[in-house]
């Protein structure tokens, strides 16, 4: 039995222990995860760590001793099967683990593809530290790779291969890379920039499947009869949340469990954090999404943790994220979701500049390349929510901090 339970060893179950010590609380508190590791960073995951740039000991959230010291039980390896509301436990392997209150921080799986040839030994995903080591075992050995999907992911990917020497191939099905995520004027940049690093970077690329010959992939097939020659395929097509036993004990979800503003599940004492969690977002204008950002991890584990110890802060954190190509450095604050206005502030060809995404005259939103001032001055006007000057906006010459009504 754990006074607090935590289920998932990621970015949000680390936060949600160090937390709970960090504010006092004295209960016993123990997490459980399925990967070996004790919880790391998953950023240098498509970055510093694939490119060997830092080794795993410099990703660790906290040095592996640490949790000891703040009498954190660490149950690494096991997976968590079944949840138990009403009796208050939870099932791993033939155990059962009571618990007074749960926090279920486990994150998402890889969505994979379906079609032929996707379970080929060369076919990986970039989720877990596993999964990065399997490919970087092999990397001496290849030249060809084919990357399927234009999200962060794989374009990060993308940057990490080219610098290593192989040839990419980035196949995007929609007609742009970041659909999902910015606007146009970004992904264009993004992909004349992978062009220019040499990336064979396709849009509206539609694969049918992948060649396989003695249980390696060998092709990637393409709709229209093209045909891809590769040594190895990296699948960084979104992902799927762990939800599995929860929604299975009964708790409302359909894509994330759904949460409210201090992170309650529906099932009495089971909070729910991170990229599995399901939450009214304020700055997605109330839409009940889930985000998959450290930031959101973090935010979401410290609210969860602050009204288990009786303070009621509702969520409602600023959403920020980066991602790290070639040199360029995208620092993204707000939620473009639903912006009806984009515009460029400074010219792209410098490799600095950002874009600013209105809806109904108010900023709600920044992209921006190699421009942290932008990042960090625009924060406060996607905060403030007024209604700005749009000449000014798009003058780069006018600091945003400056820019009025
Ligand atoms: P996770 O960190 O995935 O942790 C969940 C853990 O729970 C995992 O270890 C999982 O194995 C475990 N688990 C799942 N089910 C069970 C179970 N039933 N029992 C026990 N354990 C279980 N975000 C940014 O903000 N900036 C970036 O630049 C960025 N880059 C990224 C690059 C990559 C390659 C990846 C994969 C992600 C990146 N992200 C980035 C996203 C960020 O890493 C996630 O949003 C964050 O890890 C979410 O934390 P989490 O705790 O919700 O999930």
């Amino acid at each position: 039995y754990y006074d607090v339970l935590i289920v998932g060893a990621g970015h949000a179950g680390a936060q949600a222990a160090i937390a709970l010590r960090q504010f006092g609380f004295e209960g016993s508190v123990a997490m459980i995860g399925d990967e070996k590791d004790p919880p790391y960073e998953r950023p240098p995951l498509s970055k510093e760590y694939f490119a060997g740039d830092k080794s795993f000991d410099r990703i660790l959230i906290r040095p592996a001793a640490f949790w000891a010291e703040r009498k954190i039980d660490m149950l690494l390896g096991r997976r968590v099967k079944h949840v138990d509301p009403s009796a208050r436990f939870v099932t791993v392997g033939n155990e059962e683990i009571g618990y007074g209150k749960l926090i279920w921080a486990t994150g998402g799986s890889p969505r994979m593809l379906t079609c032929n040839g996707a379970d080929a030994s060369n076919v990986h995903a970039v989720r877990r530290r596993d999964d990065v080591d399997a490919m970087m075992a092999k990397l001496d050995q290849i030249k060809h790779v084919t990357i399927i999907g234009g999200g962060y992911i794989g374009l990060e990917a993308a940057a990490v291969l080219t610098k290593l020497g192989k040839q990419v191939v980035l196949l995007e099905a929609l007609d742009r890379v970041l659909a999902r995520v910015a606007g146009e004027e970004l992904s264009r940049f993004y992909e004349a920039e992978h062009r220019a690093h040499g990336v064979d970077l396709r849009t509206g690329a539609k694969m049918d499947c992948i060649e396989v010959k003695d249980g390696r992939a060998t092709a990637v097939l393409m709709a229209d009869g093209g045909r891809i020659e590769t040594d190895m395929v990296i699948v960084g097509i979104g992902i799927v949340p762990e939800t599995g036993p929860l929604i299975a004990a009964g708790a409302a979800g359909g894509n994330g469990v759904d949460v409210d503003e201090y992170c309650r599940t529906s099932l009495p004492d089971i909070y729910a954090v991170g990229d599995c969690a399901a939450h009214a977002n304020s700055f997605a204008r109330g839409a009940q999404i889930r985000l998959e950002s450290v930031q959101n991890a973090n935010d979401q584990a410290k609210t969860a943790v602050a009204h288990i110890m009786g303070k009621e802060e509702a969520y409602e954190a600023v959403p920020w994220f980066w991602s790290n190509q070639y040199d360029l450095k995208l620092q993204t604050v707000g939620l473009s979701i639903g912006h009806d206005q984009a515009l460029l502030r400074g010219d792209p060809a410098t490799r600095s500049f950002s874009v600013l995404y209105l809806k109904g005259g108010k900023l709600i939103a920044l992209d921006c390349v190699n421009a942290v001032k932008d990042y960090v001055q625009g924060r406060a006007h996607v905060l403030s929510g007024a209604v700005l000057d749009q000449a000014q906006l798009a003058d780069a010459s006018v600091p945003l901090k400056e820019v009025g009504l």
